[in-house]
Formats: C-alpha cells, sequence, structure tokens
C-alpha cells in the first residue's frame, strides 16, 4: 500500500503527481500502472486504444486505488481529448507504438507514423501545457497532428518552471548492429567489449540498408530521440529517454489464434510460448545465432520507477535498461524455454524442440537482425543505483508458469475444436 514516509534516492519526500500514461494498456503500461497502483499515491490517466491487460486495476470500484486511476479509451492520432489529460499531469510517459518487428518490414508506414508522427504531438502538448494560457486556446482546435509545425511556426514560448516533464520509450534497437559484427568471424576483437557493448553516449546507431525495412522502427525511434534530445538541449525540455533491452514477463503481447489474431506474429517470448502451448517445434529465425540480454519486467519496471520519483538524476538522461548477464543466442533461449516448460507443465519436452526456418519465410522481404545486445549499465548506475536481479531462469519459469495457467486450457480446446466439428 501506499506510504506516506517515501523518500527519494536523496532523502527528500516524494510528493504525490498525476501522470498521463501512453500506451497504458499494453505489456509495459500494464505493469508499470500494477506498481504504481500498489506502491505509490501517485495517480495515473491511463490512455490507450484497449485496456484489456489492466482490467483488473480498473474494476470493481472497490479497489483500494480506484481513485488513483482512470482510463481514457483514445487513439492519440486524433483525439483532442490528449491536450486536457496532458494539460491535467506533472509528468507524461509515452509508451505507445507498433513494436513488434513483424510489423517494421511488412507495415513500415504504420511504424515509421506510429512510432515518429504519433509522438510528435505528444511533445508539443507538453510544450503547449506549460505555455501562456492564450496560446493554449488559440491552437486547441487544431489536429493534433499538425501541432509540431503550428507550435514551430507560433514560436510558442514555455516556461520551464512548471515542472512538466516527458519519459519517452524508446528501445535498445537505436544502436542497430554492434561493430564486431563487421569484422572476420574469428578476428580476436570481437571479444573485446569495446566492440559489443552498448553505451548510451558512445556507442554508434548502425542500421542496414533501405531496402532493409526492419530498420525502419529503429530508425524512427532515434529521430524522435535526436528531437526530444534538442528540445532539451535547446529549450529545456525536461525528458528522460529509456531504452529497454527486451524486457519479457507476464502479458507480453499474445497467442496467436487465441487473444490475438490466427496469423499474428508476436515477440520472441510470446511465439516460443505459443509453440510449447500447442506442442509444435520453435522456430529459430536464420538458425537462432542472434544474440539478446533479456531482464524480468518486475526488474525493469524498479527502473522506471526510480525515474518517476527521482527527476533531477532522471531529466536529461537517455538510460539503457536492460540485464547484462542474462545473455543468450535465440537457441539457447528455446532450449531453456523447453526445459523450463516442461518442469512447469508437467509435460515431456517434445523430441524434436526446434527447427531451422529462413528470416524470409517467417518475416518476409527486408527483415534484418540486431546481432547482440548488452547494454552498459554505468549510466543507470551512477544516476539511480539500479541493477536487475532475476536470473533468466527464474524470469522464464514465473513467466511460463503464468502462460501455462492463463492459456493451456484455451489452447487444447481451439486444438480440440476442428475435430469435434
Ligand atoms: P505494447 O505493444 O504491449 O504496448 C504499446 C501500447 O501502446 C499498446 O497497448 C497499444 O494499444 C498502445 N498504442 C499504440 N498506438 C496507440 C495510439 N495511436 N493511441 C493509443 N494507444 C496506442 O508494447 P510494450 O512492450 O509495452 O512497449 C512499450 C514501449 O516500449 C514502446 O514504445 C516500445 O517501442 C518500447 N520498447 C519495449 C521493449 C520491450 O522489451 N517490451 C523493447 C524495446 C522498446
Ligand atoms: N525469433 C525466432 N523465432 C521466433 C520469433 C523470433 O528465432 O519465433 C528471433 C528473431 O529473429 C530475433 C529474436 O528472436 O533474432 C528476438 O526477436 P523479438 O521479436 O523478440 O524482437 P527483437 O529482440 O528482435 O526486437
Amino acid at each position: 500500500m501506499a506510504s506516506a514516509a517515501r523518500v527519494d534516492l536523496d532523502g527528500n519526500p516524494i510528493k504525490p503527481i498525476t501522470i498521463c500514461m501512453i500506451g497504458a494498456g499494453g505489456f509495459i503500461g500494464s505493469h508499470l500502472c500494477e506498481k504504481l497502483m500498489a506502491e505509490t499515491p501517485h495517480k495515473v490517466l491511463a490512455v490507450d486504444v484497449y485496456n484489456d491487460k489492466i482490467k483488473h486495476l480498473l474494476e470493481p470500484a472497490s479497489l483500494p486505488w480506484s481513485d488513483r486511476i482512470q482510463f481514457h479509451r483514445i487513439n492519440i492520432k486524433n483525439d483532442s481529448r490528449l491536450e486536457g489529460l496532458i494539460k491535467m499531469a506533472d509528468l507524461t510517459i509515452n509508451l505507445a507504438a507498433i513494436c513488434t518487428p513483424a510489423d517494421y518490414n511488412t507495415r513500415p508506414l504504420d511504424t515509421i507514423y506510429s512510432n515518429f508522427i504519433d509522438a510528435l504531438p505528444v511533445l508539443f502538448l507538453i510544450f503547449l501545457a506549460v505555455a501562456v494560457g492564450k496560446v493554449w486556446d488559440f491552437v486547441v482546435e487544431i489536429d493534433v497532428r499538425f501541432f509540431y509545425v503550428d507550435c514551430l511556426v507560433l514560436k510558442v514560448k514555455y516556461c520551464s518552471e512548471n515542472n512538466k516533464r516527458i519519459i519517452h520509450f524508446s528501445t535498445c534497437e537505436v544502436y542497430g548492429k554492434t561493430i564486431g559484427c563487421f569484422l572476420p568471424k574469428d578476428h580476436p576483437l570481437r571479444l573485446d567489449p569495446a566492440y559489443f557493448v552498448l553505451k548510451e553516449d558512445d556507442s554508434p546507431c548502425i542500421f542496414g540498408p533501405i531496402e532493409k525495412q526492419r530498420w525502419s522502427y529503429a530508425c524512427a525511434k532515434q529521430l524522435i530521440e535526436r528531437l526530444i534530445y534538442a528540445e532539451g538541449a535547446e529549450n529545456g525540455l525536461e525528458f528522460t529517454i529509456v531504452r529497454p533491452f527486451n524486457w519479457i514477463g507476464p502479458r507480453m503481447d499474445f497467442i496467436p489464434g487465441i487473444d490475438g489474431p490466427s496469423e499474428g506474429v508476436p515477440r520472441v517470448l510470446a511465439c516460443f510460448s505459443n509453440n510449447l502451448l500447442r506442442r509444435e517445434p520453435l522456430k529459430l529465425v536464420d538458425g537462432g545465432q542472434s544474440q539478446r540480454t533479456f531482464v524480468y519486467i518486475k526488474d525493469a519496471i524498479e527502473a522506471v520507477l526510480l525515474m518517476i520519483e527521482n527527476p533531477a538524476r532522471a531529466n536529461g538522461h537517455i538510460f539503457n535498461v536492460g540485464n547484462p548477464n542474462n545473455e543468450v543466442t535465440v537457441r539457447q533461449l528455446a532450449e531453456m524455454m523447453t526445459q523450463v516448460y516442461s518442469k512447469v507443465s508437467t509435460e515431456p519436452p517434445l523430441e524434436v524442440p526446434t527447427i531451422d526456418i529462413s528470416s524470409k519465410e517467417f518475416y518476409g522481404e527486408g527483415y534484418d537482425d540486431s546481432d547482440k545486445r548488452i547494454p552498459d549499465m554505468t549510466i543507470i548506475n551512477r544516476q539511480l543505483g539500479w541493477n536487475p536481479k532475476t536470473s533468466l531462469w527464474d524470469l522464464l519459469e514465473s513467466t511460463l508458469t503464468y502462460q501455462h495457467r492463463t492459456y493451456a486450457q484455451a489452447i487444447k480446446q481451439a486444438i480440440s475444436k476442428p475435430l469435434a466439428s
């Protein structure tokens, strides 16, 4: 429960604030809402087009936090109600995005619009929320999509004393590929961390050619990061940028044919969970050689809470949030998930647990991949003292226990349906 005596990292009492959380109904948003309701006195104005993943926080009205969370079904592309919510909030957190790799090369326009164009009005509504009242009234009727241009034309002068902040969710994918991957396979420098550890203030962003539309997401995210950073540098915008490194856990994405489209391709955790639940081999794209570090969502949410409650330490920073100790190849992830799922479901593993598939067959033309993603933790350690705690085995055990409990029955029914009819 919320406690009155909570203090920040510098020992100052934490004042309750109002947070406008855009994309609150998604995977990360749902865990952040849960944390804020259970452990803090803050209010959340939860904005999304869906609320299934936060229904348990919204109903029944007798929940102890029911006066601290409101859901607003708003599509930020075209709903002027967003202005009022941002104006009411001390902090805006923007999580809204198309962020599933299967979409980057097949729906590149939607991906670029979602991750860049649709994020612009959010940024400028924050400026307007602190702008002089008459400017606010003047622009209030304008389509939010054109706010950026309108604001530039009006040269809105906003006052930074109002303490309006934004925490914007970017991605580790802005790093793209590592420098090391361009070295010959057996080159000794491939083992040197300088060639693969990703540092916020040092590493370059290395994307493939334009034909590889996979990079449309990373590029859109990079441009919005650059815009936010420039607004901070030139106009004093108080911002924090988060670069999540494969946060995983319960409620991530969907299981195709159960709570999402049958033909949909979610991120790897849900793809492999779906295979395990259906007792089909896990598909390894291009041999499953890419490497990832996975962090437990509950560890990562601790980091976000520190950012929320320590503005003086978080403002103006870009933070990697990941677990450098949980690195595996995708093949190793598949093997570990197979073992863990067998344990939690008490079903024997398949005799042939994995099959290889080409990226062209799995994702279509224009797919490409990040080879390796190890976050450098210096900045988040120094500013917020945060460290991830949960091992890959433990986080998979709790996540796959949830997947089994939530979906096993529905999958059994779905599989038996065609036979019965
Ligand atoms: P998610 O897809 O579960 O959540 C995104 C939410 O945004 C969804 O609920 C969606 O309905 C909402 N949304 C999208 N467009 C919207 C619109 N126009 N109006 C209103 N709501 C809209 O994804 P997530 O994993 O929770 O990711 C959240 C953020 O973190 C994204 O910006 C993503 O790029 C970033 N990120 C996440 C990870 C990760 O490991 N989960 C990794 C890298 C980056
Ligand atoms: N992947 C895979 N099989 C699947 C789904 C994904 O081999 O069924 C691979 C994908 O090619 C990538 C990695 O798993 O190398 C992680 O994919 P994810 O969709 O989680 O997103 P990313 O980390 O690439 O952003």
